[in-house]
């Protein structure tokens, strides 16, 4: 369907491995959701917003163009300021990052040396293990009970950094923000970084956590809500002193002059946000229901996405079958008894729906 990922190929296996340090080597590296090229493929597999992003984000980038022979502003400062503002939050607490998997790594390298670890309660993004592996750092992976609140153990954990993505992936939970609060005050010398990737879709954030307890960072994504996964663009909001340091990790000219000019015409455009989140928003009930009609377990989700289960029964078949109409769905090897699917349109999510009912009660 598709071009073949680099990192799925075992061509260059292992031919380069003398050349690198021995952990890359034993690394497999993040494989993220399959990108096909052919537009007929009906794509609910990497959380994509199915509809356009703001009409003044191609025209900021278009007039951010005309200066491409310039370097960027190395500090965003228009850019934080006006998330500062929109968040209500110190600007000199506000990072940016070349997407939110950016913002990710600095933190990590920032907090977790080679002897440390870094914990976050299972099963969740899993480009946390491959940053772990990638850094040669601990990892110390916390489960989650069925009921997905956040889990005991976390507060025993010897890590430097504590990331609760929230509301989490790919289950589509949340966590009580008081719960996370009682985490960083309880864990004063370790980083907590929440992972708000999702938060749009949700009722509540950490945001008002940042400041108050200078060991929490949140971490936001352009890609979903605002639907700017092509343009790459993630902030960290965290303490002045906190940031301080982090800003020290970071590439000078991280965010381009593409990414500060399609980032601060996304932010300023609140009512594109609101519309758009709302259609996902009522389209993933309406999904939420239409599975469980089929016998699937899905809990609430407060994504954009939604995570199918049949606890024990792989789902393998049903993914290929949907995958054979041109469907595409996340299904994950970890967590064979389910499958997750991003909320598209109305249109798309029926014709989603036709083609599983289809399946599953012919299976
Ligand atoms: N966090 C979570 C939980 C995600 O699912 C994703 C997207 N796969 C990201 C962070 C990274 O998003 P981006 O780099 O596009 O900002």
């Amino acid at each position: 369907m598709g071009k073949e990922n680099p990192l799925n190929s075992n061509t260059y296996e292992n031919r380069g491995a003398n050349l690198v340090r021995s952990h890359i080597a034993e690394i497999r590296g993040y494989v993220p959701g399959e990108q096909p090229t052919d537009p007929s493929v009906l794509k609910l597999n990497t959380n994509e917003n199915p509809y356009p992003p703001s009409p003044a984000v191609a025209e900021a980038i278009a007039r951010a163009c005309q200066d491409l022979s310039l370097y960027p502003d190395p500090s965003a400062s228009e850019l934080r300021a006006c998330a500062a503002d929109l968040y209500g939050v110190d600007p000199d607490g506000v990072l940016v990052g070349n997407g939110s998997d950016e913002i990710l790594s600095i933190i990590l390298r920032a907090t977790v040396g080679p002897d440390d670890s870094v914990a976050y309660p299972v099963p969740t993004y899993s480009y946390y293990d491959s940053l772990a592996a990638l850094c040669g750092v601990g990892v110390q992976r916390v489960p989650f009970g069925d009921d997905y609140e956040l889990p005991s153990g976390l507060a025993e954990v010897s890590a430097r950094l504590i990331i609760v993505c929230n509301p989490n992936a790919p289950s589509g939970t949340v966590v009580p923000i008081a719960d996370i609060e009682a985490l960083a005050q309880s864990r004063t010398d370790t980083v907590v970084l929440v992972d708000e990737a999702y938060v749009d879709f949700a009722d509540d954030s950490a945001l008002r956590l940042v400041g108050r307890l200078p060991n929490v960072i949140v971490s936001r994504t352009l890609s979903k809500s605002y639907s700017l996964a092509g343009l790459r663009v993630g902030f960290a909001f965290t303490s002045a002193e906190l940031a301080f340091e982090l800003h020290k990790i970071r590439d000078s000219y991280n965010a381009s002059r593409l990414l500060q000019a399609g980032a601060l015409a996304a932010l300023r455009d609140q009512e594109s946000l609101r519309r758009h989140v709302g259609r996902v928003r009522a389209t993933r009930d309406r999904l939420t229901a239409a599975l469980r009609e089929l016998d699937f377990q899905v809990s609430a989700s407060h994504t954009n996405f939604v995570l199918a289960r049949r606890p024990g029964e792989s789902l393998a078949p049903v993914y290929d079958a949907l995958r054979s109409r041109r469907i595409l769905v996340r299904y994950f090897e970890q967590m064979p008894d389910a499958f997750r699917v991003t909320v598209g349109t109305d249109e798309q999510i029926d014709r989603f729906l036709e083609a599983l009912r289809e399946i599953w009660l012919n299976r």
